[in-house]
């Protein structure tokens, strides 16, 4: 059975850097819940972050640029936190990759686990395209990582998934 590595934030669990959650609801959701497929994890709580904790956001780039080493997480206060979002990406790419797990759902908008929209760094809630430190970590290993608003896609890559032989290629 195909595993899902899921934000933790996601599942319900309040970890957020306000201390709160961000629970999915929906039928697809809760039959993998169901299904036993998901792994809850939160990279920054993992990496050493506390709850509640300051927001950060990525400066100088996304995720891969902080892989790359040209770009810093600071917090609201301009402390670096780069080092424990580095820690908290690895572990999240060792529990994925323990699970087996070759897809990850992860939460918007965040510098850990966004995978479409991160913010620009300013702390004015401005957002600008990019990945999170945990998301670029993920897929640089070949792990495909969605939103948690794209339910649908999740359900059409298990489906293919779970008619391929697990050496094969992940489709397209
Ligand atoms: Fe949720 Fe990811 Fe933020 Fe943890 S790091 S609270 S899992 S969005």
């Amino acid at each position: 059975m195909e595993r899902i590595l899921v934000s933790s934030c996601l599942v319900g669990r309040p970890v957020r850097y306000d201390g709160a959650a961000r629970p999915v609801a929906g039928g697809l959701f809760e039959r993998w819940r169901a299904e036993g497929r998901l792994v809850p994890f939160c990279p920054e709580v993992s990496g050493g972050l506390a709850v509640p904790r300051p927001p950060a956001e990525i400066v100088g780039g996304d995720g891969h640029a902080v892989l790359d080493g040209t770009a810093q997480v600071l917090t609201d206060a301009g402390e670096d936190v780069t080092a424990e979002f580095l820690r908290g990406a690895e572990l999240a790419l060792a529990a994925a990759q323990r699970s087996g797990a070759r897809i990850a759902l992860l939460k918007e908008g965040s510098p850990s686990c966004a995978s479409h929209r991160i913010y620009d760094g300013t702390f004015t809630g401005t957002p600008v395209a990019g990945d999170g430190v945990t998301t670029a970590l993920l897929e640089r290993a070949g792990i495909q990582v969605f939103s948690e608003k794209d339910l649908t896609a999740v359900d059409s890559l298990l489906r293919s998934l779970e008619t391929t032989p697990p050496s094969g290629p992940l489709p397209a």
